[in-house]
């Protein structure tokens, strides 16, 4: 299965279209954005980290009953999934307060919440992602009530399975953002990625942040912070 037209560039993956239009290519880029495009730069070796750690986790999670757009691995960067639409929303759950929670809550960083939070962000840069609850999202038909209900569901199912493989790793899983997508029928699967650009990983021991939050807040040791979660993740397998 080759690639044939560019679909859709974005700030961390392209997507191509394939001769099957069911399916289409993932590339992982090692470019890196923060606070919506307004920070840039490179992280070496990023975008076959991301794309192996996520492929990897997805493939767990499809174990767990929650069906993922992921097809098959074709090589370091590049990954074959279903092709879907995507749900206009992304989806956050958090374990332990941080990044805007904290700010927005005016809470320390590193708090931990007697229960998961979940909370629905609009897809659209222009307007900086705005949070969306429930009703804004039937009422905008980002999605049904039928849908947020699955998608509710999965996410909880990600977040517990994603503890349980990281725990063994001495990782924890502060939060995460996921993305979900709909196949021809109307199925919905997940979709998007999940690694150490779309998750915050603290090392469980010293609180050492072993993800992206290296990039967006300059703290150096970026490549080094995503090469520790490939290992630790990945390499006894
Ligand atoms: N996140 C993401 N993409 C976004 C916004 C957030 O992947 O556009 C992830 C982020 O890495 C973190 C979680 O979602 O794991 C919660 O992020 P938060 O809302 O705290 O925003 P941030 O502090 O990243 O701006």
């Amino acid at each position: 299965m080759g690639k044939t037209v560019m679909l859709y560039e974005g700030k961390a993956k392209k997507v191509w279209a394939t001769e099957d239009d069911a399916l289409c290519i993932v590339s992982y880029k090692d470019d890196a954005t923060a606070f919506n495009g307004l920070k840039k730069g490179t992280i070496v070796g990023k975008g076959s980290i991301n794309n192996r750690v996520s492929n990897f986790f997805m493939s767990i999670i499809e174990k767990r009953g929650v069906p993922t757009h992921v097809v098959k691995e074709l090589n370091d960067r590049e990954t074959l999934v279903k092709r879907v639409e995507i749900v206009p929303l992304e989806v956050i759950v958090r374990n332990i307060a941080a990044g805007s929670l904290a700010k927005r809550l005016g809470l320390e960083e590193g708090i931990v919440m007697s229960q998961p939070v979940i909370e629905f962000c609009y897809k659209n840069d222009e307007l900086n992602d705005p949070m969306v609850n429930t009703s804004h999202i039937i009422a905008m038909n980002f999605a049904t009530r039928k849908e947020l209900d699955i998608i509710t569901k999965y996410s909880l199912i990600v977040n517990e399975v994603l503890q349980e493989i990281l725990k063994e790793d001495n990782i924890t899983l502060v939060d995460f953002k996921i993305e979900f997508g709909r196949e021809k029928d109307g199925t919905i699967i997940l979709a998007d990625e999940i690694s150490p650009d779309t998750c915050r990983f603290w090392d469980s021991t010293t609180n050492e942040k072993l993800d992206k939050d290296r990039f967006r807040r300059d703290l150096g040791g970026v490549e080094d912070a995503y090469k520790e979660i490939l290992k630790r993740v990945m390499g006894k397998k």
